[in-house]
C-alpha cells in the first residue's frame, strides 16, 4: 500500500515445544493506512496477540520471529538492533497493554512512570516542564492533572487504562496497538475508553491496531478488520463490507455468534474447537469445523483471494474473480 505507515509482510512466529515448533503465526501480511484503525479478531490462540507483540519485538525467548519484514517509515523493525529498537518502542510504535493492572509499577506515581518514558527517549525538559506536559497527556485522555500524583492502587480499572493510553502516546508515534485494552473493565467503561483511544489517535494523527475478540466493539471502532485462525490472517477488508458480505466461513460464524435481539436468549457458538498448532489439520486448518468443506479443502491450504474491493479471503469458494459462492 503506497503511503502506508506500516507493512507487515510474511510475519511468521515459532515456538519450540518438546512436541515440536508451534506456528504462532504463519505468513501474516498487511499495510495499514495513516490514521486507519485496524481490529484484529479471532478465538484465543489464534495468533492475535502475538502477531502484535512480534511488531514490537516483543515476542519472549525460547520463541522467535522466523520470517518476515515490518516495515515502518522506510526501515524494516525486525532488522533494527537492539538499541535502535528501544528507540523506536513509544515514540514511533507504541502498545497500549491488555492488563494495565499489571502494565503499570505499582510503588511509583503516575507522574514518574510517564516522566520515565520521556526521560528514556531523549527528553530532557526541566521538571516543571515536564510536569505541565503530563498534566496535559493526562487532560488529553479525560484525567484530571491530580492524577499525576496519585499511585496505580489508588485508580479505578478505566483509570488505569486510561494512564495506559497517555503513556503509549507521549511521544506521539505513528503507530499504537492495543492488545484488547478494555477487556478487563465493564462495558460502559469499555466504550468510554475506546472513544478516549480514538480520540488521542485522531489528535496525534496515529493508526492503531486493535486486537480483541469483541465483534460487536470491533465494529463501532476501526475502519478494516482482520479475521485471524490458527496463526493465519483469513480474512481482510473494511469493517462494513466484512459484516455486510463475510466470504470466509469462519468470519461468518463469529457474527452469527454474536447476541441478536431477533435470537433472543439463543446463543449460537461456534462448533468444534480451535486446532492444535503443534499438529494444525491438513489443508484448510478450519476444515474440521467448516459446514461448508469440500474434498480439496482437507488436501490443500487455500491462499489468499480478493474478495472484493479492498477486500481478501483465503477459503477456497471464493472465487478467481472475487466472488463468493452462493451461502
Ligand atoms: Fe471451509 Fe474449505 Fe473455505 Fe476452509 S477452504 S473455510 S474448509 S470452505
Amino acid at each position: 500500500m503506497s503511503g502506508a505507515s506500516l507493512v507487515v509482510d510474511g510475519l511468521r512466529v515459532e515456538f519450540p515445544t518438546p512436541g515440536g515448533v508451534v506456528r504462532a503465526v504463519d505468513g501474516v501480511s498487511f499495510a495499514l493506512a495513516p490514521g486507519e484503525r485496524l481490529g484484529l479478531v479471532g478465538e484465543s490462540g489464534s495468533g492475535k496477540s502475538t502477531t502484535v507483540l512480534a511488531l514490537l519485538r516483543m515476542i519472549r525467548p525460547p520463541g522467535r520471529i522466523a520470517a518476515g519484514t515490518v516495515r515502518l517509515g522506510d526501515r524494516d523493525l525486525l532488522a533494527l538492533d537492539a538499541r535502535a529498537m528501544r528507540a523506536a518502542r513509544f515514540a514511533e510504535i507504541s502498545l497500549v497493554p491488555q492488563g494495565a493492572m499489571n502494565a503499570l509499577n505499582p510503588v511509583l506515581r503516575v507522574r514518574d512512570q510517564i516522566a520515565d518514558v520521556m526521560r528514556a527517549h531523549g527528553i530532557d525538559d526541566s521538571d516543571a516542564a515536564i510536569d505541565a506536559r503530563i498534566g496535559a497527556l493526562l487532560e488529553s485522555v479525560g484525567l484530571a492533572r491530580e492524577v499525576a500524583r496519585l499511585h496505580p492502587h489508588q485508580l479505578s480499572g478505566g483509570m488505569k487504562q486510561r494512564v495506559c493510553i497517555a503513556m503509549s502516546v507521549a511521544l506521539q508515534p505513528s503507530v499504537v496497538l492495543a492488545d484488547e485494552p478494555t477487556s478487563a473493565l465493564d462495558v460502559v467503561v469499555q466504550k468510554q475508553v475506546l472513544a478516549t483511544l480514538a480520540t488521542v489517535q485522531q489528535r496525534i494523527g496515529a493508526s492503531i491496531i486493535l486486537v480483541g475478540h469483541d465483534m460487536g466493539l470491533m465494529a463501532q471502532f476501526v475502519h478494516r478488520l482482520g479475521v485471524m485462525y490458527a496463526g493465519r490472517l483469513v480474512e481482510l477488508g473494511p469493517v462494513r463490507e466484512i459484516f455486510a458480505r463475510p466470504r470466509h466461513p469462519y468470519t461468518r460464524a463469529l457474527i452469527a455468534s454474536l447476541p441478536s435481539l431477533a435470537r433472543r436468549g439463543e446463543f449460537r457458538g461456534i462448533p468444534g474447537i480451535a486446532p492444535s498448532l503443534l499438529a494444525p489439520p491438513p489443508g484448510c486448518a478450519f476444515h474440521p469445523r467448516c459446514a461448508q468443506a469440500v474434498e480439496r479443502c482437507r488436501r490443500d491450504a487455500p491462499v489468499d483471494r480478493a474478495a472484493g474491493d479492498g477486500h481478501r479471503a483465503a477459503c477456497h469458494l471464493v472465487a478467481e474473480d472475487g466472488l463468493a459462492p452462493a451461502d
